[in-house]
């Protein structure tokens, strides 16, 4: 972590402020367009045209109409990033990854465009889960976090500054504690926030009986993790073939005793009643929800869930009951937009994942970004990121566009020429 006031690119000697004003670091001046993402007058993504961005330490200080923040605070001695033409907006929150995992499914992937499961398995081809478990096994710390470091290095370029970033590859207490322990090197050694999730509940292991990994999981590697701090969620992959309600359920509240808060993998390829499991414990996010149905969908809402929802998944995997976007908003149900990055869906860019909701899952450029931003924050319960305002933190990215709408229409583009973290320009 980066204490507040040693961010920002001023030189080291302070200049004596003659204003009363709060004195910026750095400011991001004269931009085309703000889009803040705070609701404002019926428009989801609070956009301001002619605005700039105050930044004092690793915090906004104000964001609105250029003259209305010119006279809010001091920028005589500030960095300035000249904006004109550009459009600003929050860094991307990606709250929904395994971007830590050995090795790499291209063989797979490329064999399955053109046969089916049973022959790629019949070539000998490793598959799957339990495919990415043996790599990430075998795998030395070090070359996890080389991997996943580049892959945030990719995520970064593309604007995002926050990721989740889940365990679930290694299915015994070392291998996921080795996991774990990656991702707060991870923390420590590049730009990208990472909010890290036990998913020792991903798959089962296949050498010791179902029963005893659960109790497992309950007994020995929910309170080691939760002891030694590694992680902020726990998770589990409900649904037909992985762990059922009952497990799930028994798993989600050993994790929440312990001080790890519940998300849910669930309804992604059946429907046995997880969704509805997830409303009742009141989890943060629900994921996947391709199964789940508009009851599902309202219990949900009612019960203050955000469902993260993976189209460039569904796209990677060429999923054969595409989630129902649509259905989720009608039943109030808020959204995050994440990539889902793993060895399966190897996708970085959330302006992809925008991209594809878009065109393929009929949200509004607006909806796009606002489950992008601040709906990945709140799908990790972070309520200090993924809007521009006073006091939140100072994430964002700049875009080279001359519309926001050229963000969803400029298929496969980076718009992101710069990417400021915690008042840090870092790209
Ligand atoms: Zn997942």
């Amino acid at each position: 972590m980066i204490g507040r006031g040693d961010a920002g690119t001023r030189g080291a000697t302070p200049v004596k402020s003659e204003s009363s004003q709060p004195r910026a670091d750095l400011l991001i001046a004269d931009a085309a367009l703000v889009l803040t993402c705070v609701l404002a007058g019926g428009d989801p993504i609070g956009r301001i045209p002619g605005a700039s961005v105050a930044v004092a330490g690793e915090r906004i200080l104000a964001a609105g109409p250029a003259a209305q923040v010119a006279t809010q605070v001091d920028a005589t001695s500030a960095s300035v990033i000249d904006a004109t033409g550009k459009i600003v907006a929050p860094g991307f929150v990606d709250s929904h990854t395994h971007l830590v995992f050995g090795g790499s499914r291209v063989a797979e992937y490329a064999a399955r465009l053109t046969h089916s499961a049973a022959e790629v398995a019949a070539m000998g081809i490793p598959m799957g889960i339990q495919a990415t478990v043996a790599a990430t096994r075998a795998a030395p710390a070090e070359a996890l976090v080389a991997g996943a470091q580049q892959r945030l290095r990719g995520m970064l370029r593309h604007g995002t500054t926050t990721a989740e970033s889940k365990s679930g590859y290694g299915l015994t207490l070392e291998a996921e504690l080795k996991m774990l322990r990656v991702n707060r090197q991870l923390q420590d050694s590049q730009p990208v926030d990472i909010i890290s999730t036990f998913l020792g509940a991903h798959d089962f292991p296949p050498e010791i009986p179902r029963e005893r990994y659960v109790a497992q999981l309950i007994d020995e590697m929910i309170p080691r993790v939760a002891g030694e701090g590694l992680a902020e969620f726990c998770d589990v992959y409900c649904d037909d073939g992985y762990y059922t309600v009952e497990e799930s359920r028994r798993i989600l509240e050993a994790g929440r005793a312990a001080g790890l808060k519940p998300k849910i993998h669930t309804d992604a390829y059946s429907t046995i009643g997880g969704a509805a499991m997830a409303a009742e414990l009141g989890v943060v996010s629900a994921d996947h929800l391709n199964y789940a149905s508009q009851e599902d969908f309202r219990r949900l809402a009612e019960a203050g869930v955000t469902g993260v929802v993976m189209p460039a998944l569904d796209w990677a995997v060429s999923h054969s009951r595409p989630f129902d976007a649509r259905a989720m908003l009608a039943e109030g149900l808020p959204l995050a937009l994440a990539t889902d990055l793993c060895p399966a869906c190897w996708v970085e860019s959330m302006q992809l994942v925008m991209q594809l909701a878009c065109r393929m899952y009929r949200f509004s450029p607006e909806e796009a970004l606002y489950a992008a931003t601040a709906g990945g924050a709140r799908a990790l319960g972070l309520d200090d990121r993924g809007t521009l305002a006073p006091g939140q933190l100072a994430d964002l990215q700049i875009w080279d566009l001359p519309a926001f709408e050229d963000v969803i229409y400029r298929i496969g583009n980076n718009a992101v020429e710069t990417v400021i973290k915690r008042g840090k320009v870092v790209i």
